[in-house]
């Protein structure tokens, strides 16, 4: 007689970028090999983990505002986790002070969460064998629990390759280089995710081979600095495209975030050349104002920006480019803030974030006096963010009328009764469609011709 185990059940709540997104991918991953599998409802997990950000302001007490509503209202014997970039940040003094978590875990050994898991259940079976759980329960949130806590300040020498659990059936996320060797002065990256190390192009292609066996079509090449791929194993991301592209059954790549300082004419040559390439850039400028950049040690100038932006647009003039801005950086005038809102109408984004600087602990501008009122920084965003709609709206009208290549990816998160997917370019559209007809095409490549816009969204119909 076969006796089949349980499996237990995790739920994680992840913060933050696309980085902590594939590490929650990751996490799934490792964790299924000792039987976990994912629960979308919080009160059934047997283990729950906050994957944290750290890249805005008050990251610590948004951090600690979670795990206080957690522990109140959790699943009576399971166990809390807590991962990410605010541990990573914080290091061991935040693990001990936490005392709801069961287990912390920083982003450089995230490959030891299984262990720190059967640690920590081990445990919690104990206390539990003891009695300890509802005395923990009455003292309230911040009762001590017996902790597994790990935070490596280094990174290993070779970084493991984990296993990954996919959320995504047809559409895949993979990390071609963890860190960055930049340190612009207001980023917690460096600190949280180490220095820039690429994947061999030999394990990134298996990956790839392996994903397109299982049925995925489109690749997103991953990185914090994804334009830095190789130079630290001697090849770069131009070559790294080739031999993704060679890969039978992967229909669409595409690559971010860029960095302009190591975005090369090869590269642009090589996305315009090689037809599986979307040509989409997301190319973060951050300041349109040498002095600002400087301040921030982005190591470009403003022309130098729009020399490949005009690059870009000379070889594909179809080309969607996107960006990120901050608003008022410490010292920013109000001329060098209206140099960001020229370079929104010069570049004329697809789509550009934007965001009011808030201070990082442990980054150079942390130190710096914050001359700008709170009241200044939202007028200068709210002034931005139009320029940026009136830009994005004007740009997405050029599609309208055209038939665009769409991979459905499933159903609109609004309106269900719509599908949802993403054009060549990564614009994302919804398309009208009779529901009984839905999963004909999820997950397929299909002809929409498109009939609206708006600034965020196309909208289509299926030829
Ligand atoms: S390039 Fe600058 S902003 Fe981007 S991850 Fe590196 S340090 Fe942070």
């Amino acid at each position: 007689m076969s006796i089949t185990k349980t499996k237990k059940k995790v739920f994680i709540e992840t913060l933050g970028c696309q980085m902590n997104v594939a590490d929650t991918e990751r996490m799934l991953g490792l964790l299924d090999e000792i039987d976990y599998v994912q629960t979308e409802d919080r009160m059934e997990a047997d283990l729950s983990i906050l994957n944290t950000c750290s890249i805005r302001e008050h990251a610590v007490d948004k951090m600690r505002s979670y795990m206080g509503k957690w522990d109140k209202t959790r699943k009576p014997g399971s166990m809390i986790a807590l991962a990410g970039c605010v541990p990573q940040q914080e290091g061991t003094k935040l693990a001990t002070d936490v005392r709801t978590a069961d287990i912390v875990i920083g982003t450089h050994n995230l490959h030891r969460l299984p262990d720190l898991v059967l640690e920590a259940e081990a445990k919690h079976q104990i206390n539990l064998l003891n009695g300890i759980e509802p005395a923990i329960k009455n003292k309230g949130v911040y009762a001590s629990r017996p902790q597994v806590a790990e935070i490596w300040e280094e990174l290993p020498e070779d970084i493991p390759e984990t296993p990954i659990f996919r959320k995504t059936k047809y559409y895949a996320w993979v990390n071609v280089i963890y860190g960055c060797n930049y340190r612009c002065t207001y980023c917690i990256v460096p600190k949280t995710r180490g220095d820039q190390r690429s994947r061999s192009t030999t394990d990134i292609v298996s990956e790839v081979q392996a994903l397109a066996a299982e049925g995925f079509k489109e690749i997103i090449l991953l990185g914090q600095n994804v334009d830095g791929y190789g130079l630290d194993i001697g090849t770069n991301l131009a070559a790294l495209l080739r031999e993704v592209h060679k890969v039978d059954g992967i229909e669409r790549i595409k690559f971010l975030t860029s960095h302009p300082c190591d975005m090369t004419y090869e590269l642009i040559e090589t996305v315009a050349e090689l037809p599986k390439v979307s040509k989409y850039f997301h190319v973060p400028i951050q300041a349109g104002n040498d002095e600002v950049l400087k301040r921030m040690a982005r190591r470009y100038t403003v022309a130098r920006y729009m020399e490949l932006v005009n690059y870009i647009r000379k070889l594909m003039p179809e080309a969607s480019i996107t960006g990120d801005i901050i608003v008022g950086f410490p010292g920013e005038t109000h001329e060098q803030f209206m140099d960001s809102v020229k370079v929104v109408q010069e570049v004329g984004y697809d789509a550009c974030n934007t965001a009011i600087y808030s201070k990082r602990p442990f980054t150079p501008a942390a130190e710096w006096e914050d001359n700008i009122t709170h009241a200044e920084k939202q007028e200068r965003i709210r002034l931005l963010n139009a320029i940026c709609t009136e830009v994005a709206e004007k740009q997405a009208l050029r599609y309208v009328g055209k038939v665009e290549k769409v991979l459905v990816e499933g159903k609109s998160v609004r309106n269900p009764d719509r599908l949802t997917g993403r054009i060549f370019n990564n614009k994302t559209v919804n398309i009208e469609c009779d529901p009984a007809l839905h999963d004909k095409y999820i997950g397929t490549f299909a002809d929409v011709r498109i009939t609206r816009t708006n600034p965020w969204a196309l909208r289509g119909e299926f030829v």
